[in-house]
């Protein structure tokens, strides 16, 4: 079943709580529920909106967000082993780590507590803590806007990245995502080889995945503003990758500056965007109701009633101190409507 509004406040859809509307909202259940949609009303504008949580609104949205409702999870196949399991897209994404926490199987621990729907996650290939999604996702069922036919993608076939995916490039204004189909195992695999992870899991008594869980959320709510209590969108930044030349250019000056190797290649280098910004001297910096967090460099905030056109501004603020400073580009992570 679907259900349309119009002329909808999407203040409290998105995790920056700014003000914007858009001129149509349709909710919707079921593939056949956007085919029919899409066979009937043609629609020019659309963009399809889970939680909110990478999603900045700068203007009123004039075409139609669509936004999905079915969260049924489903166990496909149980080997003893491994267990199989197919989430519908509207399923909250940390309900889905615990629940796989509850039940002993690992695979997604790690990424406790990323504010996503499971339909957002092989979007960007959501990853914290040394693990991203495409190591438990198997299979990606889309509805495809263009031929009105569901398909389904394995996971080679998304071609997954660090914070990316098909869905951002080919597929993106062509496929809604309706369901993920993730592999989990009760072997366990415990990963704790990411900053302070280990240290947090040894304190608690060892590597169990209640203990990793509970330890991820504590290390991610000492980092991380909560976005219900200060408008976020998580890490606005990307990590830029650079010419291995630059690297080295920055690390003579700045022998401190972490850097990461970039997989597949020696030629690029991964540099830390929050290193930088704060190194430009902005972690903190506040401008009007807009700031860049005082804990983590990456991360804007909204200090209460700013609207995303004040975000940009800050956001191409930041970009353009961190090139004066470093002559390195660094560009946002966030989607921007
Ligand atoms: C406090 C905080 C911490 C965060 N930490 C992390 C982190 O550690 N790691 C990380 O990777 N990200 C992190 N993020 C970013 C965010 O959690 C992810 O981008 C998440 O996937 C967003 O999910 P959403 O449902 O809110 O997506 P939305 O903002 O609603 O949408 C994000 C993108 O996905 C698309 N999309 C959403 N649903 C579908 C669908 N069903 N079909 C097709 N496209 C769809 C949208 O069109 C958009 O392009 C954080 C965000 C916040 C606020």
């Amino acid at each position: 079943m679907k259900r349309t509004y119009n002329d909808i406040n999407l203040q409290n859809r998105n995790s920056f709580g700014v003000v914007e509307s858009a001129a149509q909202l349709v909710e919707f259940e079921t593939a056949d529920d956007l085919r029919d949609y899409f066979a009937e009303q043609k629609p020019a504008k659309w963009y399809v909106l889970g939680g909110g949580n990478n999603t900045l609104f700068t203007q009123r949205y004039d075409g139609v967000i669509l936004s999905p409702t079915s969260s049924k999870r489903t166990i496909l196949n149980d080997d003893g082993e491994s267990v199989d399991i197919r989430v519908e897209a509207a399923h909250d994404w940390d309900a889905l780590v615990e629940w796989s926490v509850e039940e002993g199987l690992w695979g997604i621990e790690n990424l406790s507590m990323i504010p996503s729907s499971v339909g957002a996650a092989p979007v960007q290939n959501i990853g914290a803590y040394g693990a991203e999604a495409k190591d438990a996702i198997t299979t990606v069922e889309y509805f495809d806007t263009k031929t009105l036919n569901v398909v389904r993608l394995r996971n080679e076939e998304c071609s997954f990245g660090y914070r990316e995916s098909i869905f951002k490039h080919e597929l993106r204004g062509v496929a809604i995502i309706l369901a993920v189909e993730f592999r989990l195992h009760r072997t366990p695999k415990p990963n704790l080889g990411y900053g302070d992870v280990i240290k947090e899991v040894e304190a608690r008594g060892g590597a169990t995945l209640r203990n990793i869980r509970e330890a991820i959320c504590a290390i991610r709510s000492s980092k991380l503003p909560d976005p219900k209590i200060l408008g976020n969108a998580g890490s606005f930044f990307k990590n830029p990758v650079v010419a291995k030349e630059v690297a080295e250019r920055l690390l003579k000056q700045y022998p401190d500056m972490p850097h990461y190797a970039v997989a597949g290649t020696t030629e690029s280098v991964k540099l830390a965007a929050g290193w930088l910004i704060d190194r430009a001297g902005l972690k903190g910096y506040r401008s009007g109701s807009v700031g860049v967090h005082d804990r983590q460099a990456l991360v804007l905030v909204n200090y209460g009633g700013a609207t995303g056109s004040e975000v940009i501004a800050l956001a191409d603020y930041v970009c353009s101190r961190v090139k004066e400073c470093f002559d390195v580009a660094i560009s946002p992570e966030v989607n921007i409507l």
